[in-house]
């Protein structure tokens, strides 16, 4: 199966590098969210789309427009902090706010989750058990490898299973990661996807018998402003790439690739899934 998620964040991320306004931003946003909702009409695909408490409370229309034309909405937490040191009583209160916010905006209880850049991890595995305690059925945040903002190279499964922490119970849809040239990495979404020829994803896609896809919006804005301070280190010159390469030819790349594949939501995911033909991971 072919999962197609979203995360719905950039009015933050923008005034967070202090590249611009939310303000200013916007109507640009807006326009390929847009083109991007158009295109999976077109093809009948639903997909989930997590966002940001944040943008839930000060741009109510973006996720009441999503959610109309029938995709599933999912939380990204409320603030978009890292989880990697975080306290519980910080995940607590900002998942609680996030929830509060994005169910208010459109009127139904949020059952899925993706962690800010997939920072849960061994250190802090106990937030899943405040997300089963908040309702949250789905968590999509585990990226079974090492990263830089989290990873959890210890979790033992890239495929779905059942995670079962304090005696809660979630269903977990890991990032599935594959090894090329002896690094493990996600090449469907984020700086990846742009970086790969199409012809490399495609074949990475027919391989797989499970596939995690995460998208954003500025993936495609070829247009952004860029941020950076220097090309001094490796490491900030290694960044500037992953952010801002191929970013030209990416809608297009990413309309072919919604085209040739067939891609389905957290939730019909779920429907397709005998859970008890799946693993327990007991955490
Ligand atoms: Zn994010």
């Amino acid at each position: 199966m072919k999962i197609l998620t979203f995360d719905i964040e950039d009015w933050w991320i923008y005034e967070h590098y202090q590249i611009g306004s939310k303000l200013n931003w916007l109507p640009r946003l807006d326009n390929y969210l847009a083109r991007i909702l158009d295109l999976l009409d077109i093809r009948e695909i639903k997909a989930t789309f997590f966002v940001l408490g944040e943008v839930a409370k000060n741009n109510p229309e973006v996720v009441k427009r999503i959610d109309a034309r029938g995709h599933h909405i999912g939380c990204h937490s409320y603030s978009h902090t890292f989880w990697r040191n975080a306290k519980p009583d910080e995940v607590v209160k900002d998942t609680k706010i996030a929830l509060d916010v994005i169910e208010n905006c459109i009127g139904r209880k949020v059952n899925a989750y993706r962690a800010p850049a997939f920072s849960i991890t061994e250190q802090n595995k106990w937030i899943l058990s405040i997300l089963a305690e908040n309702g949250i059925e789905y968590d999509c945040s585990i990226f079974p490898a090492t990263r830089s903002y989290g990873g959890f190279p210890t979790y033992s499964t890239k495929e779905p299973a059942i995670i079962e922490i304090d005696g809660y119970q979630i269903k977990e849809f890991p990032m599935a990661p594959v090894t090329i040239l002896g690094h493990e990495i996600v090449y469907s979404g984020g700086g990846y996807f742009r970086l790969f020829p199409y012809w490399k994803i495609k074949s990475l896609v027919e391989k797989s018998d499970y596939v995690m896809t995460y998208f954003h919006i500025k993936d495609f804005d070829k247009h952004q402003k860029r941020f950076y301070s220097s090309f001094e280190s490796e490491s900030a010159l290694l960044r500037y790439v992953k952010n801002y390469c191929g970013l030209s030819g990416n809608f297009g790349k990413f309309s072919k690739f919604i085209f040739e594949f067939d891609f389905i939501s957290l939730e019909q995911a779920n429907a397709l899934i005998d859970w008890r033909q799946l693993p327990i991971i007991r955490l």
